[in-house]
């Protein structure tokens, strides 16, 4: 009977597979990769004899193919040998499971139709990110969000805590078609921003090191320069606080009246 593995190779070759995944990968009958670079690809490939790219559906040539269409067609293909028996694996960079949708909708899929289906967790960008820039998101909190998804509805951002900011290279792309989006997208991004933040706040780029002997880009922009920064589809932003943290007075009235009691 088929099944489905999703798993997740982390961002940088050879560096962050779990055992795990590896077996997954190499106990599959077919696998399918989505990675974000070439070599990483070729990588996988050295695992196991039929490894079939997932990149062709992306119709980068084009610039008209929506990506949830490519999604849809990710799932479909996957799907389809797992109806015709196989073992199938979907092997995606970073955690499969972190801002990706194929990899959760493809389980959910399989599961519906009464196969069975794991995903196998990896090490994300943002996993890096902590390990690079120095954050623990439980100092502060530590919020995330899609750029696009912070422009198109109202959220309550919270500039107590650290902020992360994915994909704001596409950001504000409402067709979901683009590969960049530009200046003059990332400016209502920024406006966006800064209902929340300072013009003058320090925004960090970050990209994760894919190969082993890349170093992490890390730069930094102030809030208003953002429209002019060099941002990849690799490029995550990570705001640090605004202000501190501000005391809750009544829930601390609350608990020291029963500190008092008890
Ligand atoms: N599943 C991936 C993970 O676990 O990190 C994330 C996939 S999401 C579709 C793509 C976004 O992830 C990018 O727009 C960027 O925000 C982030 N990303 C991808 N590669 C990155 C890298 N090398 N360094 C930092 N962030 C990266």
């Amino acid at each position: 009977k088929g099944s489905l593995a999703i798993v997740g190779v982390g961002m940088t070759l050879g560096a962050h597979i779990t055992p795990r995944a590896r077996s997954r990968i190499e106990n599959a009958d077919v696998v399918f990769v989505a990675v974000s670079d070439p070599v990483v690809e070729l990588w996988v490939q050295e695992m196991h004899p039929d490894v079939r790219s997932l990149q062709p559906l992306y119709g980068r040539e084009s610039g008209e193919k929506s990506r949830q269409d490519t999604y849809r067609e990710m799932v479909g293909v996957m799907l389809a040998e797992v109806r015709a028996g196989q073992r199938v694996c979907g092997a995606f960079y970073g955690h499969p499971g972190v801002f990706a949708l194929a990899p959760h909708r493809a389980v959910e899929q399989a599961r519906a139709e009464g196969y069975e289906a794991v995903m196998e967790p990896g090490v994300s960008a943002e996993d890096c990110l902590y390990a690079d820039l120095g954050i623990d998101p439980g100092r502060t909190g530590c919020q995330h969000f899609e750029a696009s998804q912070m422009m198109f509805y109202r959220r309550r951002v919270d500039p107590g805590a650290w902020l992360v900011v994915w994909q704001p290279a596409i950001a504000g792309d409402r067709g979901f078609r683009r590969f960049a989006t530009g200046p003059a997208y990332l400016q209502v991004l920024v406006d966006v921003l800064a209902a929340d933040y300072p013009l003058d706040h320090p925004c960090t780029i970050y990209e994760a090191a894919t190969l082993p002997i890349q170093r992490p880009r890390i730069e930094q922009v102030a809030l208003r320069d953002l429209p002019q920064a060099a941002l990849s589809l690799a490029s995550t932003l990570v705001l640090p606080p605004a202000r501190p943290l501000q005391q809750n007075p009544d829930i601390l009235a609350r608990l020291a009246a029963l500190d008092a009691a008890g």
